[in-house]
């Protein structure tokens, strides 16, 4: 780990806009109660406090309420969408709403991106560089798959991921991940794959490159 000091004083910063500086549609975008629901291909549902529900298009820059429509403005429900994915309330267009495979907590992937699902914290990418919790030993991720540790079965042992003896104390439903030793990595031409549950890999800020001499 790496400790930071704090910034110094020089850099204010405003957390919310001056909504005296704002235009009217502006500064109703940010205090107006809405409620704001997602629909896929970059639409996303603006409910008002009044209880009208008009669907913004972003990527068309539009929305269904009159306000648009008639006046051609960019109305306050077109605004509240890009301030509601700034604050990662809803997915941006491209991206969806999912909980992470790895630790459960709801985030936004890629609609393209098949399964495992999983949060900026717990993202193990092909190539990365971890540590082993047990053994202290450096392993580079092959793949992160969609199995559980308590279903595949390593074919030496004809058992479980979870149920070998130094995965007892990692969860029997982590997700599996491939992984090969260092620096056999680096060095071997197709070296040998094991398998770990997820949480066993530590995250290092180590890069391949740094293994190659
Ligand atoms: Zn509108
Ligand atoms: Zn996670």
């Amino acid at each position: 780990m790496t400790l930071l000091t704090p910034p110094d004083d020089t850099d204010r910063t405003a957390l919310a806009p001056d909504l005296r500086s704002l235009t009217d549609r502006a500064a109703r975008a940010w205090t107006e109660r809405m409620a704001v629901r997602e629909l896929g291909d970059g639409e996303y549902a603006v409910t008002t406090d009044s209880g009208h529900t008009y669907v913004v298009d972003l990527p068309d820059r539009s929305c269904s309420c009159p306000d648009h429509r008639i006046r051609g403005e960019h109305c306050k429900h077109l605004r509240r969408i890009a301030i509601e994915i700034t604050a990662r309330r809803v997915p941006a267009p491209g991206m969806q709403r999912a909980r992470c495979d790895a630790c459960g907590t709801e985030t936004f992937v890629d609609e393209e991106v098949p399964a495992p699902h999983l949060c900026e914290t717990c993202r193990l990418d092909p190539g990365d560089v971890v540590r082993d919790r047990e053994t202290g030993k450096r392993l580079v991720v092959v793949r992160v798959t969609d199995d559980r540790a308590d279903e595949r079965i390593i074919e030496s042992t004809g058992r479980s991921v979870a149920a070998h003896e130094t995965n007892e104390g990692y969860p029997a439903t982590d997700l599996v991940v491939d992984a090969v030793y260092l620096p056999a990595a680096v060095r071997e031409e197709s070296p040998r794959e094991y398998a770990f549950p997820h949480s066993r890999l530590e995250r290092t800020d180590a890069q391949l490159l740094d293994f190659l001499d």
